[in-house]
């Protein structure tokens, strides 16, 4: 059986030359990636593509420790937003071992203006920390997916149940939450009950739909075979359009803040999201 604990994972241990690197990614003018490589392995995963870089093996087996990145950190200043992080998860289950992230939090300048995202609820442990920035959001990942699809897709993530109860004790110790609601894929995602499930412990939403693309080649013949009604909605350029507009009623009429949708049909996003940043 297939479990957080029983998975060999090789661990590369390296030093960075600085902490914070710019970015395009909506939201943020900076990354900071302690970790490259992440041991939830979710089968979609847009950061497979670091594999071009650091060749140890199939993704989700190895996991690169940027050993130095408390003590960079430490000497660095950045202004604008920071996203934490953009290649792996921070807390990820090496973290429980190592806290590598709680030491560069701990290090950071908490003038910082920071936002974490994340499908684990090892969140929970750094609290403290997260409570001496002037300014931080933190994110959890939420798609409902469970029982064989959670498995086949997500395998060693912890479960949506945990992810919204962390949630819910983040909100309760006055940190600012969102919710990043992605890959959104059709019928696999049910947007208006994550919503109804969060709404009541969440500031703001981040809505992503599945970007085929980059999702690589494997996970695109695994939902063409496993599912292949989703496939063919989000495969057809205009079939996939009507699915988005639909999605963006459901949003547009749960009254939710929204902070972004990121749609990868230009056209609709275009028309569509100009007017939902806020
Ligand atoms: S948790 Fe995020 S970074 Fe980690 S494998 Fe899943 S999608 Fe990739």
């Amino acid at each position: 059986m297939r479990g957080e604990s029983k998975k060999m994972i090789k661990i590369v241990k390296i030093k960075a030359r600085k902490a914070f690197t710019s970015t395009k990614i909506p939201g943020a003018n900076y990354v900071v990636n302690q970790y490259v490589g992440c041991q939830h392995a979710c089968r979609y995963c847009y950061a497979r593509f670091m594999g071009k870089w650091y060749d140890y093996g199939e993704w989700g087996s190895w996991i690169v420790v940027k050993e130095n990145l408390p003590e960079l950190v430490r000497g660095e200043r950045v202004k604008g937003k920071v996203y934490m992080s953009s290649v792996s998860d921070p807390y990820q289950p090496i973290e429980r071992e190592i806290k590598l992230t709680r030491r560069v939090l701990e290090n950071m300048d908490k003038d910082t203006r920071l936002s974490i995202l994340t499908k684990s609820d090892l969140v929970l442990r750094d609290v403290d920390v997260f409570k001496k920035f002037k300014d931080i959001e933190v994110g959890l990942t939420i798609n409902g997916f469970d029982g064989r699809l959670k498995r086949e897709v997500e395998p060693f993530a912890p479960s949506n149940r945990k992810r919204i109860e962390a949630l819910r004790l983040l909100h309760e110790n006055d940190i600012k939450t969102y919710v990043f609601v992605s890959p959104i894929i059709p019928d696999l995602v049910d947007v208006e009950q994550l919503i109804r499930e969060t709404k009541r412990f969440v500031d703001f939403y981040w809505f992503e739909f599945l970007n085929l693309k980059a999702s690589g080649r494997e996970f695109r013949e695994w939902l063409k075979q496993s599912y292949p009604e989703s496939y063919d909605v989000i495969s057809n350029k205009s079939r996939a359009e009507r699915y988005v507009k639909e999605v963006l009623n459901v949003v547009k009429k749960s009254n939710v803040s929204v902070r972004g949708i990121c749609v990868h049909y230009p056209k609709i996003c275009n028309e569509e999201t100009s007017n939902k940043r806020n």
